[in-house]
């Protein structure tokens, strides 16, 4: 029985077996540590009748401890030269597919309505890629696909502020667009030296569990973010002067303070206090106006 992926030594030989060479491009940094998968793995809460879904499997380390609780695992991996390697080291698992593209370009509704069962518990677990974590997050949340929760290694700066409460620093736009598709959490811290080669920053694993749906009502989601992004413009600036550079033209400069008094939000707070609650507020304020 061969050992885990995972184990350095392992890993050591398939690499050198197939001479393979990292692409710092491709946010390629591959994991050496069973016990850190097995937490990923572990705060992903998968049942064996789970459908799991990797982004970026690497040489298989998280994809086969996926493979050992799931039913079925898809993994898409963008770089060609891992697929052979893939083919090898997944081979004891053949409920695991693998497809060569590129996840931001994938249909991924298309690929679960092809691969998983009618009404699946299904889990996008993974260790992204640094380079386009936010897209992906986005990407999966916007896409409103049917998962039921997301677990994903990334930068602890990016989790942090996907995580984030109002009134603290790391509160912006990414976390209210986040946290209105899902409930986010950081799980845990994860140290630099379980990964090689060793990425420059920080690391946690961050869950997202999906709400059935959207945390607040709003007659138009476009515009609800433009004013959040609006809102965030200038993090030193008062909420009225944010929206008034950053969303009305000249005519409807007025109408800002008439919608902040009638959304009960004093015009001279910042963007980080407001609640998600007090965006939605705002925003049908606003469009009431505007649109
Ligand atoms: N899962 C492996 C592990 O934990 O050891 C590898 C993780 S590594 C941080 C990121 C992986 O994502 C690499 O295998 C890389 O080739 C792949 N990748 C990068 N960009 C991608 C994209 N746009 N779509 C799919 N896979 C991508």
């Amino acid at each position: 029985m061969n050992k885990d992926i995972a184990t350095p030594l392992r890993t050591r030989a398939i690499l050198e077996k197939y001479n393979f060479s990292f692409k710092k491009s491709l946010g390629q940094n591959f994991l050496i540590d069973t016990n850190i998968l097995n937490r990923i793995v572990d705060s992903a809460n998968l049942t064996s009748e789970s459908g799991a879904i990797e982004i970026g499997p690497g040489i298989g380390a998280l994809t086969e401890q996926l493979a050992k609780r799931a039913e079925k695992v898809v993994a898409f991996e963008i770089d060609q030269r891992l697929l052979p390697i893939l083919k090898d080291t997944l081979s004891p698992y053949p409920h695991v597919k693998v497809i060569h593209s590129d996840v931001l370009k994938a249909n991924v509704k298309e690929v679960i309505a092809e691969e998983f069962r009618e009404n699946q518990d299904i889990h996008v677990v993974a260790n992204l890629p640094y380079y386009v974590t936010t897209p992906i997050l986005m990407k999966l949340l916007e896409e409103k696909l049917p998962i039921r929760g997301i677990v994903v290694m990334i930068q602890k700066e990016v989790a942090d502020r996907i995580a984030a409460k109002p009134g603290t620093k790391d509160y912006g736009s990414l976390s209210i667009a986040a946290q209105y598709y899902a409930r986010a959490e950081t799980v845990f811290t994860v140290p630099k030296t379980v990964f090689i080669p060793q990425p420059n920053v920080d690391s946690a694993i961050l869950r997202l569990t999906l709400r059935d749906k959207p945390a607040v009502d709003v007659v138009d989601e476009a515009f609800f973010f433009e004013v959040i992004r609006a809102s965030f413009g200038q993090r030193r600036k008062t909420i009225l002067n944010n929206l008034r550079n950053n969303l009305a033209t000249k005519e409807q400069k007025d109408l800002i303070e008439e919608a902040l008094q009638e959304a009960d939000i004093d015009p001279s707070r910042r963007g980080e206090t407001l609640s998600m609650d007090e965006f939605a507020c705002l925003s049908e304020e606003l469009y009431k106006r505007f649109k």
